[in-house]
Formats: C-alpha cells, sequence, structure tokens
C-alpha cells in the first residue's frame, strides 16, 4: 500500500466520524509524507490545521490509521506545502451536480410543516470550535439518548452564535434517526400566540394534547417567556407532562435561566434542571473555521490572506460572517474578479462599525429593557431597588465601554454628583468578583447593544 493509497482510507474512515464541514475545514491539503519505523508524518497545509489535527482528531486519525496498519505507533504533524498530485485531491475536487445546487437554495426557505424544522440546518453543517464544543457535545448525547440524558437541555448565547441551528440540527438528526419519533420546534413567542388564539377559540384542549405528544419539543428564544404568565403556566405544565414521560425539551435563550427575570420561579427551576450550557464568541480560530467551510459550501473563490482578514475585522457572530461573506462575493462575481485587500476592507469597514460607535443613550436604553424598568426612570433620582442596580449597571458599562468621565456621567443621569457614578462603578466591579449572574446580564446587555449598531 502506498502512503497516497493508505490515507485514502484513514480518509475515508474519518470522515464517517466527523461531520462534513470539519472533514472538508481541517483535512483538505493533508497527504502522508513519511511514514518508517511505526510513525507517520502527517504534511498539513498551515498551523492551524496542524493545530486542530494535533489536538482535536488525533485520537480518530490514529484509530483509522492503525486499522489499515495496525503497526503504526505515533504521529507527527508537519507543516508542507500541499501536493499536487491529483490521487490526493480527489475527494475535495468533487463538484457537486447542478441539480443538488437548485436543491439547496429551496432549502432555504423549506419548512417540514409537522415539525417546523428546516433541514439546511444540520450537524453536517455545524462547525464545532472551542466556543461551541461543549453544546455540540451534549446535543450529540440529547440525540443518542433521548429524555435519558441532559433533560431539559438549555443553551444559551447572544444573538448569530448558532443557537438555533443547533437545536434545529438536533431536531433534525432526531427526526432522521428515529424516523417514528415527534418532533416539534417552536419559538416561545409562536407558542405564546398559539395560545392565546387556542382560548380565543376554544380549543385549548386540542393544544394541550397536541404538545403532549411530543417525543422531542425544542423550545427556540425562551426569553420571550418573560412577563407572560398565562403562557409560562401552561408551559410549565406541558413541560411537567413532558419530562415525566420521560419525553426531550430542549430549550435556547439569550441569556442564563436565572438572568431572565420576570419568568416565574417554577418554571426557571424546571429550566435549570438539567443541563445549562452556554455558547461564547468564536475566537480566531474558529472564526476561520467557519469562513473557510461556508467558502467551500457556497463555492466562493477568495484568497488565503483575504479570509484571514474577514477572520481578524469581524469578531462579532457568525451572522455577520455569513453577512460579510455574501457581500464579498456578490461584489467579486459582480466585479468578476478577485478583490484585493484593500477593497475588501473597505466593503468590510462599511458594514461594521467600530465596537464604541455605540451612544451612552442607546447603553441605557438597552440597560433599562433588559431589567424591564421604564428607561425615563433610570433618570430620575429615585432610590428604587429595581431601579438601582439597572442605573448602577448603566454607569459602569458608560465608564467601562465608552470610557465616559465620572462627571460627564453623573450630568447624564438627570445631573446627578460625580461621586454616585464612582460610587456605582466600583459597586458593580467588585459585585462582578463574585457574581456570576451579574456576569452574564452585562455580557448580554453588551451583546444587545452591540448588535444594536447594524
Ligand atoms: P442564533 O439563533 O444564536 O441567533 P443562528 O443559529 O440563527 O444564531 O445562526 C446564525 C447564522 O450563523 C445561521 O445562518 C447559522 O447557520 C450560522 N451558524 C451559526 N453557528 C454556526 C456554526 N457553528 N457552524 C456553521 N454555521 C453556523
Ligand atoms: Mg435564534
Amino acid at each position: 500500500m502506498t502512503n497516497e493509497e493508505l490515507w485514502s482510507r484513514a480518509l475515508t474512515e474519518i470522515e464517517l466520524a466527523v461531520s462534513r464541514a470539519n472533514f472538508v475545514t481541517w483535512f483538505k491539503d493533508t497527504r502522508i509524507l513519511n511514514f518508517a519505523e511505526g510513525t507517520v508524518t502527517v504534511g498539513v497545509p498551515n498551523g492551524f490545521s496542524k493545530e486542530w489535527l494535533e489536538n482535536k482528531f488525533h485520537k480518530f486519525i490514529l484509530k483509522s490509521l492503525r486499522t489499515q496498519a495496525p503497526e503504526i505507533r505515533a504521529i507527527n504533524y508537519s507543516i508542507a506545502t500541499p501536493s499536487t498530485t491529483a490521487a490526493a485531491k480527489i475527494k475535495f475536487k468533487k463538484e457537486p451536480p447542478p441539480l443538488q445546487e437548485e436543491q439547496l437554495e429551496f432549502k432555504d426557505f423549506y419548512v417540514d410543516p409537522r415539525t417546523n424544522l428546516n433541514p439546511k440546518y444540520t450537524l453536517d453543517t455545524f462547525i464545532v470550535g472551542s466556543f461551541n464544543e461543549l453544546a455540540h457535545a451534549a446535543a450529540q448525547a440529547v440525540i443518542k439518548n433521548l429524555g435519558r440524558v441532559y433533560n431539559p437541555l438549555f443553551i444559551y448565547g447572544g444573538v448569530g452564535l448558532g443557537k438555533t441551528h443547533l437545536l434545529q440540527a438536533i431536531g433534525n438528526a432526531v427526526c432522521k434517526e428515529n424516523p417514528g419519533k415527534k418532533v416539534n420546534y417552536i419559538t416561545s413567542e409562536k407558542f405564546s400566540n398559539e395560545l392565546v388564539s387556542s382560548l380565543q377559540n376554544n380549543y385549548v384542549h386540542n393544544f394541550k394534547e397536541k404538545y403532549r405528544e411530543f417525543d422531542l419539543l425544542i423550545v427556540d428564544d425562551v426569553q420571550f417567556f418573560a412577563g407572560k404568565t398565562k403562557t409560562q403556566e401552561e408551559f410549565f405544565y406541558t413541560f411537567n407532562a413532558l419530562y415525566e414521560a420521560g419525553k426531550q425539551v430542549v430549550f435556547s435563550s439569550d441569556r442564563s435561566p436565572k438572568s431572565i427575570s420576570d419568568i416565574g420561579e417554577r418554571l426557571q427551576s424546571r429550566m435549570e434542571a438539567g443541563v445549562i450550557i452556554d455558547i461564547s464568541e468564536p475566537e480566531y480560530e474558529s472564526r476561520l473555521a467557519i469562513l473557510k467551510a461556508k467558502i467551500l459550501e457556497k463555492k466562493i473563490d477568495l484568497p488565503e490572506t483575504t479570509i484571514e482578514l474577514m477572520a481578524l475585522l469581524i469578531h462579532k457572530n457568525i451572522r455577520e460572517l455569513e453577512g460579510a461573506l455574501n457581500t464579498i462575493n456578490i461584489q467579486s462575481k459582480y466585479q468578476n474578479r478577485v478583490l484585493t485587500q484593500d477593497e475588501v476592507k473597505i466593503i468590510l469597514s462599511k458594514n461594521i462599525k467600530p465596537k464604541n460607535a455605540v451612544t451612552p443613550t442607546q447603553i441605557i436604553k438597552t440597560v433599562a429593557e433588559f431589567y424591564d424598568i421604564q428607561e425615563k426612570a433610570i433618570y430620575e433620582h429615585t432610590r428604587k431597588t429595581e431601579v438601582v442596580k439597572p442605573r448602577q449597571v448603566a454607569m459602569y458599562l458608560i465608564r467601562e465601554d465608552l470610557k465616559g468621565s465620572y462627571p460627564f456621567i453623573g450630568q447624564k443621569f438627570g445631573g446627578m454628583d460625580h461621586t454616585t457614578a464612582i460610587h456605582a462603578y466600583e459597586k458593580i466591579l467588585r459585585e462582578l468578583k463574585s457574581d456570576a449572574k451579574l456576569e452574564d446580564e452585562l455580557k448580554s446587555i453588551r451583546n444587545k447593544y452591540q448588535n444594536l449598531q447594524k
């Protein structure tokens, strides 16, 4: 067996063990450079691939190689220019037929009416990095052990970080693996609307029955249950019925259950009873991996340096990465050439405003909304506890993120003394050290106003 054959066979096996997106991203342009005395040297195109293969895929690679050649004991990874031989490229060169492309576009808006799932969201297209690997692992565990582990599964994180994608992927995987299971995806808002109209039209009984039948119920964006007492109550009963029957429930939210105000203790403690996992913002390597996968998926031609530039400049979320990629793709198709670095920079700078473009007023408004109080109350010199904390948080954020001076902050809050601003800033700073919930809240708030700017 030549090295090329050995690698090609190992890849066939690895491909089965990792998602398509990861496979293509990390195994493209790899090959065996050398195989001697039980040690295989795998050539990789760059440092990122090297790191990922070493840290994440080493076990798979070793196992797959050993299946072919049991005498293999060790693997080294070494950066090398990709081979130009045809054999090394075969697996990745296959162009899908045009028909498939049309189907993919159709999939973009197709939603299965029985499950409300969109088939485009799958685990195969979900890139895993350190920012979301726990959430991904939990999703896999839930799929394999429906209702038996991690029940309920609660996933939270800022906008555009892949919550809906992952939740829907769980649903799609369960449908695929167990066609007999009844799966349903719904947003908390839709659930609430359906409940209200069933009450108005006197078929609340059917509503109840419908939701108690599911083997897997996925409820997206549960932060919108806040303040809706009747919906919460009904959902609480639905949840209990499902839970007691050993059915699986999966939630998402933009914040942790503890940080959802006005959700009712009973429901909150139910949501916390399983496992709670957050998805954070992707770090550079993950952003790069996501871009690369999407580029392959959409068959866009972009030089490596441009992709790296994009990963560097766009740091908030994945939706934004996708948006920027589409803009650049359309521009370069329109111009019918590969765009230069400077052109890409200009396009990106038009789309992404610098972080400090947010105004103090926007921060205050966001904070008021988050804590569900009237914006104008924050400016009044009231000492009501429900206002004092949000005001302190807003002061802290203006100081921290906008570098506002204390006198300016005092002035902004209805002419308060600058010592009030200092006190607020220091208090929040102190509390952040020991209060994970507060930290969480600030994260959600920042996420909100940073996304306001678009
Ligand atoms: P959220 O529900 O957290 O606001 P979405 O799930 O809607 O975010 O994700 C926004 C976009 O980014 C979607 O188009 C989704 O497919 C894509 N996306 C998010 N996370 C990933 C990921 N890990 N891999 C690939 N695409 C992702
Ligand atoms: Mg979502």
